[in-house]
């Protein structure tokens, strides 16, 4: 028998820890499934965890994810992957075309680069909007006093909203980031919370995460050389 990489333990391991979760929360949500977030993982790396039989992932740019995911996704019909990292509006064809989800609407202009996107090829991924719950002034996602407008535009343009997304700020407990989260998305009717990282997504699972986005515990340590970028974004 061969060895199991370090990535197919790693991914058993997160999975085993999310149930063990669920098992001892209060409340989890219905489901909570993966995102391996593969960014700086290179398609050898995104392969391993697809034979482990990850399907979801996620990635914070876009020209990472095209030049690695559209023969991924060949491969793999079932795979699932979702945007996770800011998007400009020159961007929205791109990320339209390749992406299954956008986890970070946060502006009505972006709202409204979608829709036209939408109009012109009928097709639109599954939007999540991003709140930034920390109000932190570097990052990315709607502050929580304009959430509620922004939702309401979004299903103004009949966008397929589902979700809501947040990145607690990195000093802070998170759980009081986390609880504000969903009970937005019950306010509002969102099925979808993605919230959670290496560091904290038992306690997001807690909180009734539907998604958890992983990746150092699955991939090993990123290379920050190449990810200043959204190591900035975030
Ligand atoms: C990189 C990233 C993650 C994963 O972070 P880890 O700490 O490596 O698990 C999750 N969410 C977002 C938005 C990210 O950019």
């Amino acid at each position: 028998m061969s060895e199991q990489s370090s990535t197919t333990a790693n991914l058993a391991g997160i999975l085993a820890r999310i149930e063990a979760a669920r098992k001892a929360a209060i409340k989890p949500a219905a489901t909570t499934r993966l995102i391996a977030v593969s960014k700086t993982v290179e398609a050898p790396g995104i392969e391993e965890a697809l034979a482990a039989g990850q399907r979801l992932f996620g990635e914070n740019r876009v020209q990472e994810a095209q030049r690695k995911f559209p023969a991924l996704k060949t491969a793999h019909p079932d795979l699932e992957l979702h945007l996770i990292g800011p998007l400009q509006t020159n961007k929205v064809k791109e990320a339209a075309a390749l992406f299954d989800v956008i986890q970070t609407l946060d502006r009505t202009r972006l709202a409204d680069a979608l829709a036209a996107e939408r109009d012109k090829t009928g097709r639109c991924p599954r939007l999540f909007i991003q709140v930034n719950t920390g109000e932190e002034p570097q990052k990315a996602g709607v502050i929580p006093a304009d959430a509620a407008a922004l939702i309401a535009y979004a299903r103004e343009l009949k966008l397929p909203l589902t979700g809501l997304m947040c990145i607690p700020p990195a000093e802070d407990d998170a759980a009081p980031h986390f609880a504000f989260l969903a009970k937005l998305a019950d306010e509002h009717g969102l099925e979808e919370r993605s919230m959670g990282m290496s560091g904290d997504f038992e306690m997001a699972v807690r909180f009734g995460a539907t998604l958890v986005r992983v990746g150092s515990a699955i991939f090993g340590a990123r290379n920050y050389s190449t990810d200043a970028d959204s190591v900035a974004g975030l």
